[in-house]
């Protein structure tokens, strides 16, 4: 027998949150964000399931080739452009969009030797200064690749940093449309958060928005709103079983540091699945998870195959019994992937792409 744990992809899931996302914009087109190995999915497993998106953002050269080998022909971008003048080669080649975010990007092009001109997505830095030209630039960056023969369409573009706040879009819209106002060009700036909240502003959907995590079933502004607000599905389930049960006394502690000690007499069950797993170490006592599709919560620390949990509230439950770390349980109750995020002190994107090389993936749907 192999060890229980494992992950399931839903494909019917990937495909009715990519529905969602197109729902919430319907006159945008829709760039599947699926960088990461579509965030820690699989992108061969995914493709599938979002090849009703109007193209493919991810950043990582590889993976636009992996892409191209599944046979997808629509658009691919390049979401930090490339990284070295040689990679326009492989632009050129695959006939790759990529952002431009820097001088030296658009001297690379300059350079180029390409007979099919590139479109390019040229990149405002509207406050979050992480990547893009700073509003006193653009226009001067802008000129200088409308000056290129190498280049084809400019869109332009800007990512907010605070789209899951009330609010948040506003200082960086205000300079994204200051500066952009009379440059032609199609427009992207939504992520998951602006695309959801705001989707309905024109300005906000411009005229490609790029939902990434929300294709995935996870919420961008939890815990204002879970994905049952958004109506968004769990792509991702991680499930295992109990492998021992343990009958605790008053006073008994479990696992590492005991860092839990039992109140009254209850009911133990150890489940296969650890840190070195991808589940995050740091979510402690009374993080939720599901035993036999009912809510329970963990008991101790996390261990690195291992963790523990409560079963007082499950009592047909037993050795064999199923556990489902987040995502879905067999019988279709959920624990959203922000809930044990959260207990962890980190976000459900982390959690998603940190799944363990070691865990086997199976896709249904
Ligand atoms: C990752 C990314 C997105 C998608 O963000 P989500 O919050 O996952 O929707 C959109 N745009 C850019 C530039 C990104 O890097």
């Amino acid at each position: 027998m192999p060890r229980p744990l494992h992950a399931v992809i839903h494909r019917d899931a990937l495909a009715a949150n990519l529905a969602r996302a197109r729902a919430a914009a319907p006159d945008a087109r829709v760039w599947a964000v699926v960088k990461a190995d579509a965030y820690g999915h699989g992108l061969e497993r995914a493709y599938e399931a979002l090849r009703a998106a109007d193209g493919f953002a991810l950043l990582d050269l590889a993976e636009a080739g992996r892409l191209r080998g599944l046979g997808w022909r629509g658009p691919i971008l390049l979401l930090e452009g490339v990284f070295d003048p040689r990679d326009l080669e492989l632009c050129s080649r695959l006939d790759l969009w990529h952002v431009v975010h820097e001088e030296g990007q658009i001297d690379a092009l300059g350079r180029h030797k390409t007979h099919k001109p590139h479109r390019v997505f040229l990149k405002l830095n509207s406050g979050m200064n992480r990547l893009g030209f700073a509003p006193a630039a653009f226009r001067g960056a802008w000129a200088r690749l409308n000056a290129l023969p190498q280049v084809d369409e400019i869109s332009l573009m800007t990512h907010f940093a605070d789209a899951d706040l009330d609010g948040g879009t506003e200082a960086p819209l205000k300079v994204f449309e200051a500066v952009t106002q009379d440059l032609p060009g199609e427009r992207s700036l939504a992520n998951s958060a602006a695309l959801l909240r705001e989707g309905d502003r024109p300005a906000v959907r411009g005229d490609w928005v790029r939902p990434g995590i929300l294709c995935y079933g996870s919420s961008p502004d939890f815990p204002a709103h879970g994905i049952q607000h958004w109506g968004l599905q769990p792509a991702m389930s991680l499930r295992s079983r109990l492998i021992a049960v343990q009958a605790l006394q008053a006073g008994d502690t479990v696992g590492y540091g005991s860092t839990f000690r039992a109140e009254r007499a209850l009911r133990l069950g150890i489940v296969a699945c650890g840190y070195a797993d991808g589940y995050p170490r740091h979510a402690g006592t009374g993080t939720p998870a599901l035993v036999d599709g009912r809510r329970t919560r963990l008991l101790g620390r996390v261990s690195m195959d291992m963790l523990a949990v409560d079963l007082s509230d499950v009592p047909a439950s037993g050795i064999g019994s199923e556990v489902t770390l987040w995502g879905r349980s067999a019988d279709g109750a959920v624990l959203p992937i922000d809930e044990v995020a959260q207990a962890a002190g980190t976000v459900g994107y982390e959690l998603m792409c940190a799944l363990a090389p070691r865990v086997p993936v199976s896709v249904d749907g």
